[in-house]
């Protein structure tokens, strides 16, 4: 008998990868949005119409236990959220509800309605902040974090533990580093800038304004991260697993490989602030530092160890670097000649 899956945050760009791979393996699919939200991403990958929606709030507790009681999924996928460190300091407050008191809401309406169901939370690398070396970082922590977004989700992370532990739920919580993917929101900067030079590449933009230009982070492929997800579900007992490459790119070395898959010739020079590159092919600046652009607090480097999913999931990710930034390049180029970039 084919297995029910229910994923929240159905519209953003996990939710949708997720929802091609269950449906592929066979799984009914069912997705919860906001009101207003838009499903483009499940249109993108051509699967919108083999899609269950369903409206749930995650801010309304009663709603959701009535909701599981009559979905009846074995596996919840928690991946709804406001996903943006830089909007979680404007947002401090609908942060913490969104993702720290949902899932909170989540896990107690699995325990009271759904007992046997298993439930995956999408913790973040953000929670390690000014714990964060420049060594690569497992399971253990420390968790240091520096943005509201980030304390939501260590919020979360614990209290998945604490309902594994307390209420012997297969509560499991992976710790994602960043993943991109063509289906990124555009205000993430990894999209920021294959979106901006397809469009300077057309002539509708002029110049790509970035912060700093050295930070790092451990980026993949969100196809690769939610084959991650469903092998830590399919674990008896479940655990907590790191998601990563293990390899730190600088925001630079980004601009660089998907300059070079639109056929810019980049040039730097400058420092500091008066950074730029020139193209060398038309001698003009296309890429500047912006202060507006910097975060309040920049945590260091932060890379994962991914060796527990390695070695107990036997996942490790298939996309490399240059290949995605290339794969999110192409896809803007395309969507500009399609007239949707
Ligand atoms: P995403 O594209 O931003 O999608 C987030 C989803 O959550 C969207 O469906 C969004 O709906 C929904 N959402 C936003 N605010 C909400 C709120 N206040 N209440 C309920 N739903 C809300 O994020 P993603 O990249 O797919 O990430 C999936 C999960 O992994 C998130 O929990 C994220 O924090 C976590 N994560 C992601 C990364 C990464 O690098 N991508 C790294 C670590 C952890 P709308 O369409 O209505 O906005």
């Amino acid at each position: 008998m084919s297995r029910t899956a229910l994923i929240t945050g159905i519209t953003g760009q996990d939710a949708a990868y997720l929802a091609r791979l269950l449906l592929r393996k066979g799984y009914r699919v069912i997705g919860t949005r906001r009101r207003r939200s838009d499903p483009w991403r499940l249109g993108e990958l051509g699967i919108a119409a083999e899609i269950e929606l369903v409206e749930l709030d995650l801010a309304e507790s009663c709603g959701i236990a009535s909701a599981l009681e009559r979905l009846k999924p074995d596996e919840v996928y928690n991946l709804a959220a406001q996903s943006s460190v830089a909007l979680s300091f404007e947002r401090p407050l609908d942060t913490a509800d969104a993702d720290a008191i949902g899932p909170l809401r989540l896990l107690e309406a699995v325990r009271q309605a759904l007992p046997d169901a298993r439930i995956f939370q999408a913790s973040s690398c953000d929670m390690f902040g000014a714990a964060a070396t420049g060594a690569p970082l497992d399971e253990t922590g420390p968790f240091r974090p520096q943005s509201p977004y980030g304390v939501a989700k260590l919020f979360a992370h614990w209290t998945t533990v604490a309902y594994r532990e307390r209420h012997r739920l297969a509560a499991a919580s992976g710790i994602l580093f960043n993943h991109e993917s063509p289906l990124r929101g555009p205000e993430f900067v990894t999209r920021k800038i294959t979106r901006t030079l397809a469009r300077i590449r057309h002539g509708s933009e002029k110049v790509l304004e970035l912060g700093n230009l050295d930070a790092a982070r451990d980026w993949g492929f969100a196809g690769d991260y939610v084959e991650a997800m469903w092998l830590m579900l399919q674990q008896a007992p479940v655990e907590d697993f790191v998601v990563a490459t293990g390899e730190a790119h600088t925001v630079r070395e980004f601009v660089e490989a998907a300059a070079n898959r639109l056929g810019f010739a980049l040039e730097w020079s400058g420092t500091g602030l008066d950074e730029r590159a020139i193209d060398r092919r038309s001698g003009k600046a296309i890429v500047r530092v912006n202060p507006a652009f910097f975060r309040p607090v920049e945590a260091a480097t932060l890379v994962g160890n991914a060796a527990k999913a390695r070695t107990m999931l036997g996942w490790r990710p298939a996309t490399a670097f240059a290949e995605l930034v290339g794969m999110m390049a192409e896809v803007d180029e395309r969507r500009m000649c399609g007239g949707t970039g």
